[in-house]
């Protein structure tokens, strides 16, 4: 199936790292303001099966070491198969990638990062056209109800500028759907592993108002993916017994997180940080971590590339959020999350946050309460955590009570 792809494709290269000096090029990641990923579900008659288009330069004439901008559109087609199934079909695109030798694909949505090794660029991988031959043909493979799938790879930063919109008015379409739910309306969950490659007892719980942490799969993409893929990463998670409403304690959630991390985490407290928290894998969005001094939360996005007002960048953060592991204080989630009514609300919801990145906080407006908000700084008006005490003390923020507890 693979024979005139010059690299081997199998699953031992899934969770393969490529150091920046291995590396022959990067696609997106915190270099590269705008790149994207997107799926769309179109009629049998309007793909042209296996066909890959390249608007802009090549792999081959790319300056060795360079980070540049890319966007990603899949085009699938198939009898059966329906739009809401795009945001599986999108997911896909970075199991596939993680198959290929020497190819990496990190994160989601318009946050990609993509590296291609030095050695599988010697090896012949010099073209995105034979990265496209392997994603449309393990569609079909893996996805019977995929008939037909084509992709475009945009590698012209004009016309990423422009598509890029279209991209995320997309995942603002699929994201409005998926509020109108709560996590009470329903009688399942739904899990995912499929990041175990990189964190191998990590396991998401994607309900309605926990979205997943990398952000690209909601309730409702999770019963597609269960539905059409049953042997792939996401599972149905039955609710089982409320055993506690705040935390987000389910009797089946901790069932399956037992089972599906081979027993190394027992409890999961959805909506906490710090009690038997969710763990994080590494392509989360955000980062919550912890600021002991002032006992409150800070909100980190991927991309930010200062550092946070307790000094750390994004990257640091990451390392000790990322693994799987069940860590109280640093916590991977993603924007839809942090904008859920459920937000932490074991550990106090937004009324914990003190810090938010400006672009971050920017995205709440409409979600979290404009009171809230406006006392909560950004790093344009607080540097570290001494300006941060007289900021909060300032604003009168809530945290103010429990610091005096
Ligand atoms: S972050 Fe979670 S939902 Fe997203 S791909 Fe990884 S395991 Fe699946």
């Amino acid at each position: 199936m693979f024979a005139d792809i010059p690299v081997d494709v199998s699953p031992a290269y899934t969770g393969e790292r490529i150091r920046r000096e291995e590396m022959y090029a990067e696609f997106g990641g915190t270099a590269v303001l705008e790149k994207f990923e997107l799926a769309r579900v179109r009629k049998l008659e309007e793909v042209e099966d296996e066909k890959v288009t390249i608007i802009g330069p090549d792999i081959n004439e790319l300056k060795e070491g360079g980070s540049y901008g890319l966007g990603i559109v899949v085009e699938a087609a198939g009898a059966q198969l329906e739009p809401e199934l795009e945001g599986v079909i999108e997911r896909k695109i970075h199991e596939y990638i993680n198959l290929i030798e020497g190819f990496t694909h990190l994160n989601s949505r318009d946050q990609i990062w993509l590296r291609l090794s030095k050695r599988s660029f010697r090896k012949g991988l010099n073209s995105f056209n034979y990265v496209g031959k392997v994603i449309t043909r393990l569609y079909k493979l893996e996805l019977p109800i995929v008939e037909k799938a084509q992709i475009t790879f945009i590698s012209d930063p004009a016309k990423i500028s422009e598509l890029i919109k279209d991209a995320r008015e997309i995942y603002e379409a699929r994201d409005v759907k998926a509020r109108a739910l709560r996590d009470e309306d329903v009688d399942v969950f739904y899990g995912c592993t499929l990041c175990q490659s990189f964190a191998p007892t990590h396991v998401c719980i994607i309900t309605p108002q926990r979205y997943s942490n990398c952000g690209s799969i909601s309730w409702f993409d999770g019963r597609a993916a269960a539905r059409v893929d049953p042997k792939g990463p996401v599972f149905v998670v039955p609710k089982g017994e409320l055993l506690n409403p705040v935390g987000g304690e389910y009797s089946g959630v901790n069932e399956m997180v037992k089972k599906k991390s081979y027993g190394e985490n027992e409890r999961y407290w959805i909506y906490s940080m710090f009690e038997y928290p969710h763990t994080s894998c590494g392509c989360f969005e955000c980062i919550a971590f912890y600021i002991p001094e002032v006992d409150g939360v800070g909100l980190v996005h991927r991309g930010y590339r200062d550092v946070a007002v307790n000094g750390m960048t994004f990257g640091a953060l990451a390392e000790m959020t990322a693994g799987g592991r069940q860590i109280e204080g640093f916590h991977g989630c993603s924007i839809e999350y942090i904008r859920s009514p459920k937000f932490l609300q074991a550990d106090g919801g937004w009324e914990r946050v003190v810090w938010a990145t400006k672009d971050l906080k920017e995205k709440m407006k409409g979600f979290v309460s404009d009171e809230i908000l406006e006392k909560v700084p950004t790093e344009v008006e607080v540097k570290n955590v001494d300006q941060l005490k007289e900021f909060l003390k300032g604003k009168g923020h809530p945290i103010l009570k429990r610091m005096a507890l």
